[in-house]
């Protein structure tokens, strides 16, 4: 993975050297070893400078700093060059550089800068150099000290400070691992990470081999080494329970307007296909009505009125005649010798005769009257707004046409009428009477007349 090696120092060193144990990805130290960033550079920049790195293993960053004091450990693996840190380290070229962050709650929507923190908690990792640095040019804000940066996000994922600063890539690092997706990465903090290797002040004169093995160090190797340790995994936190929720009641409201349109459209279907029955029904009840009124009506043999509604006409003419003082007739007429045509051609010649006689003498009454088969072979004809005279003058009419027709098979017949015109306030029963009296009379006659009743009697009101 690294490459040659141009080797120029041929003359092998060994140095001690000391790291921060709780900073991945930049470095750490796990079961003893030293992993990480770090770790692949100082095995490249041993390589190149000819170096031996011995790693003495420290607990915290801050024994990685005593130790580097102290002069036990002689290298820093990787760390930021800080005025403090000069006073007892001399840095090579730095050979890694890293944005840093500020990590808040997700409430807090964006952080500036530093200037924009008065009002808030800020997590440092203790001895790194933002604690220095903002000692340095912000003095008055409310820090607070964490011991790595993990224990940092855990301080704030606590609520118990407000901002972190951290590493770029360590912090996300350590989000993904704790699973604290509710901190996110809220801006930029200077100053960004100029990573180097530290070298104790004793051991100066090795700076020069160590720059000449970061130089060494090609662009595509810095890319690989950053890829290998910047292996994310993106870690998508979207709740997707919403959207399924909201799509499974989506189809479920699709499916239920569906379904409610599909038997709407039934329905509508069934509606129209009833209503046509109802209209159908409707106009075969108008019609059996009106043929059940035409029953009701007429004389079953003859189809004119028969006596039932002839009676309820006349009192309608009656009342009528009574309020407006007007003339009206009644003509009842009768067959003569009616028996003999029925015993002689029988019974059902008989009936075509009466049918006969109707279409006849229909044909001779004016439009306003009202003729009806009274019983077997008499008729009886209401002429409203008629005296004797025009009654006897229709008699006459209808004699001379019964005069002039042929029936079938017996050729002609003759009948006798009895008119009465109407009297004030009498009775149907009186007025029927005196026209049937009146026919009677015609009978007695000798038949084929016309015989006018008498004057009615008085009426006793
Ligand atoms: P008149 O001149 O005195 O009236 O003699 P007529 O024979 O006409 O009178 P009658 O009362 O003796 O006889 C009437 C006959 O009319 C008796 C009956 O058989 C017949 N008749 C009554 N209704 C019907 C009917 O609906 N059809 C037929 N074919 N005959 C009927
Ligand atoms: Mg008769
Ligand atoms: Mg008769």
């Amino acid at each position: 993975m690294f490459g040659q090696s141009p080797l120029r120092y041929t003359s092998p060193i060994s140095l001690t050297y000391c790291v921060d144990p709780d900073w991945m990805p930049y470095e750490a130290i796990r079961v003893g070893k030293h992993v990480g960033l770090s770790a692949d550079y100082i095995h490249l920049i041993g390589k190149y400078a000819n170096i031996q790195f011995n790693l003495i293993e420290t607990s915290s960053w801050d024994e990685t700093l005593a130790l580097l004091k102290s002069g036990d450990c002689q290298v820093a693996s990787m760390l930021n060059p800080s005025p403090e840190r000069e006073s007892y380290l001399a840095f090579s070229k730095p050979f890694f550089n890293a944005e840093n962050v500020f990590v808040t709650n997700s409430d807090i929507p964006f952080v500036a800068g530093y200037g924009s923190l008065q009002s808030k908690r800020l997590g440092l990792v203790r001895n790194y150099r933002h604690q220095e640095y903002v000692e340095r040019y912000y003095p008055e804000l409310n820090v607070t000290l964490v011991e790595s940066e993990s224990a940092g996000l855990l301080a704030l994922s606590a609520n118990e400070i407000d901002v972190l600063v951290g590493s770029m890539l360590s912090v996300a690092r350590h989000i993904q691992k704790f699973g604290l997706n509710e901190l996110k990465v809220s801006g930029l903090a200077k100053p960004h990470d100029l990573l180097s290797i530290g070298l104790i002040k004793s051991q100066t004169q090795h700076l020069e081999r160590i720059n000449t093995a970061i130089d060494l160090i090609t662009e595509s190797q810095h890319v690989d080494l950053f890829r290998r340790w910047n292996q994310m995994t993106v870690v998508d936190n979207t709740d997707y329970r919403f959207f399924y929720i909201s799509g499974a009641a989506l189809l479920l409201f699709i499916a239920l307007m569906a379904w409610r349109n599909f038997y709407i459209v039934r329905f509508n279907r069934t509606l129209v296909v009833k209503n046509q029955l109802l209209e159908d029904l409707k106009v075969e009840l108008v019609e059996k009505n009106t043929q059940l009124e035409f029953l009701s009506n007429r004389d079953a043999l003859t189809s004119l009125y028969n006596r039932y509604f002839m009676v309820q006409r006349c009192e309608q003419e009656i009342a009528r005649l009574n309020r407006f003082k007007e003339n009206a007739c009644l003509v009842l007429y009768d067959i003569d010798h009616f028996k003999q045509i029925n015993d002689t051609h029988g019974h059902s010649l008989g009936d075509k005769i009466l049918c006969e006689l109707a279409q006849v003498v229909a044909r001779e009454i004016r439009q306003i009257d009202i003729m009806a088969r009274w019983g077997g072979e008499e008729f009886l004809i209401l002429c409203p707004q008629t005296d004797l005279v025009a009654a006897k003058a229709l008699s006459q009419r209808i004699q001379s046409a019964l005069a002039k027709y042929s029936f079938d098979i017996i050729g002609k017949l003759t009948c006798s009428f009895g008119i009465a015109q109407y009297a004030d306030n009498e009775s149907f029963i009186s007025w029927f009477d005196r026209a049937d009296d009146a026919m009677y009379r015609g009978k007695k006659q000798g038949r084929n007349a016309i015989v006018t009743a008498n004057s009615a009697p008085d009426i006793v009101e």
